[in-house]
């Protein structure tokens, strides 16, 4: 059982009105982690000690900023079991996948120490332009923003916060992080591992509670010069209603397609689903959530991808050889079985699982799928996939296209001439060629279009959402 106070500027305090709250297993109820609750007061605390942190944090030489994270990286590999224990008990996940994710802390706070120390601006030719520049000299320089506001979901508690943490801080920010109201465990202990790194007074502070309450006060504060979120696109459109100008990032929900083609390796492309349509309970943006199979495949397909996924082993989180968790709670679990069960009434057919247990649903296949069903329109976020038949490539690409989300898509098979018009006409952030869409470096840039968001994240794109441009100009 962990407890946690609110971290403001660093240092551990009590909410300002004294309540705590319980973070149970989504697993088996039971209570593993205690953390305070914080009111707008805590809020007003934070943002005038990241004030005062941001001041100062700026100055620091991005030498010592990046010694700084590259200390907080080895610690994170250092404890990355004793993360991966909090991961899975906070969310739910397999052990297995938790430490995988664990792991990659250290890695994404390295690179972001590195991308911190390479804000190079541009030299000017303002003589090129005509008029009265051409005894002048202009450049840029890349700044930290300030102050920015990190909230994050659920399904990724450490990835999700480093990718946002480990750049601003990087870039010379203060951070104001509010973690999804389920998962603030690790949130919690990865900000006290930087503190103990080195990072000062002032420029880091957790915020945990109700995300109503304290997102509406922090985004909307003229203080806050940056407001980087991640969760789904109906808190992304109530934040970007009240953000104003202030900068936004936006990384929101998904209903990712796979088209799988004549010539595809169906056994690949049967594993790489079975593999990216059920990690994590599907609770992934980049989820494969739909299938889109050309008719001419589609038996051979469904016959290798359903003893796959009916070898999912489902179970205790922390038992050898689970495969998949609980979903992060029963109430999740009830909408994703009644999405099912209401494609099926639809006319759809359930091919395997589907059944509801607890917060448990077994890993289900649905064929049949008309791409107009809300199975492929609405993001799911469970471990369920939405199989659609198509007759030819231009049906593929059009059924790829026809949802509101954009965030990534994956393509096997096909010819050549195929891929490059998938690759240029599908509306997405990312393309896999060759894989799904649930593929991730922590160095390239991802992000989505249309509902899933606008803005990057991965380590470099993030320092470059987290700095501004500012164009310097000597007159003689
Ligand atoms: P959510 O939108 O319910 O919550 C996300 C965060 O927002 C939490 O910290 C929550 O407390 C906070 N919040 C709630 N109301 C708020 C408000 N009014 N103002 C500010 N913050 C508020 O999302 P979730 O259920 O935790 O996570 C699942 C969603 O996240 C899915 O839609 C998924 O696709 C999305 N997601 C997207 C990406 C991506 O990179 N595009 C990655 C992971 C998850």
């Amino acid at each position: 059982m962990k407890r946690f106070d609110l971290m403001i500027g660093g240092e551990w305090r009590e909410s300002a009105g004294g309540a705590r709250g319980q973070i149970r297993s989504p697993f088996d109820g039971s209570v593993v982690g205690d953390v305070a609750v914080a009111t707008v007061a805590d809020v007003e605390l934070a943002i005038a000690a990241a004030e005062r942190g941001a001041a100062r944090w700026r100055r620091t030489p991005g030498h010592e900023r990046a010694a700084i994270l590259n200390r907080a990286a080895a610690l994170a590999d250092a404890r990355a079991e004793e993360l991966a224990a909090l991961i899975s008990a906070e969310n739910g996940k397999p052990l297995a996948e938790a430490l995988g994710e664990a792991r990659r802390s250290g890695a994404i706070l390295r690179l972001a120490a590195h991308e911190g120390t390479q804000l190079y601006g541009d030299s000017l030719p303002l003589d090129a332009n005509p008029g009265t520049g051409h005894d002048k000299i202009g450049f840029t320089l890349r700044q930290p923003v300030g102050i920015v506001v990190a909230i994050t979901p659920f399904n990724y508690p450490a990835l999700l916060v480093l990718h946002k943490v480990g750049p601003a801080l990087a870039a010379g920010n203060a951070v104001i992080l509010k973690p999804a109201s389920a998962t603030p465990l690790t949130a919690l202990a990865l900000a006290a591992l930087c503190v103990e790194a080195g990072i000062p007074e002032g420029v880091l502070s957790v915020i945990t509670g109700p995300g109503g309450a304290l997102g509406d006060a922090l985004v909307a504060d003229p203080r806050v010069r940056k407001v980087s979120f991640t969760g789904s696109t109906a808190v992304g459109e109530r934040i970007a209603a009240r953000a104003g100008i202030t900068k936004l990032s936006l990384e929101l929900g998904a209903s990712s397609p796979t088209l799988v083609l004549p010539g595809a390796d169906i056994e690949q492309a049967a594993a790489a689903v079975a593999a990216g349509g059920y990690a994590n309970g599907g609770q992934v943006c980049i989820s494969v959530q739909r299938v889109i199979v050309h008719r001419d495949v589609e038996a051979d397909f469904l016959a290798a991808l359903r003893p796959r996924v009916e070898a999912i082993r489902m179970g205790d989180p922390l038992a050898e050889g689970t495969t998949l968790g609980p979903l992060i709670s029963e109430r999740e679990a009830e909408r994703v079985a009644a999405s099912i069960a209401r494609a099926v009434a639809e006319g759809a057919h359930l091919l395997t699982g589907g059944e509801r247990d607890g917060a448990f649903v077994s890993p289900a296949i649905v064929t049949g799928v008309d791409t107009r069903q809300a199975i492929a329109q609405d993001e799911l976020f469970g471990p369920a996939v939405a199989v659609t038949r198509v007759a030819d490539f231009d049906a593929a690409l059009a059924a790829a296209n026809g949802t509101p989300y954009g965030l990534a898509a994956g393509v096997f098979g096909g010819t050549l001439a195929e891929g490059i018009r998938a690759m240029r006409e599908i509306d997405a952030g990312s393309i896999h060629l060759g894989w799904t869409p649930l593929w991730r470096a922590d160095l390239m840039p991802y992000g989505g279009v249309k509902a899933s968001g606008y803005g990057k994240e991965g380590v470099r794109s993030t320092v470059e959402e987290m700095t501004e441009v500012k164009t310097v100009v000597l007159h003689s």
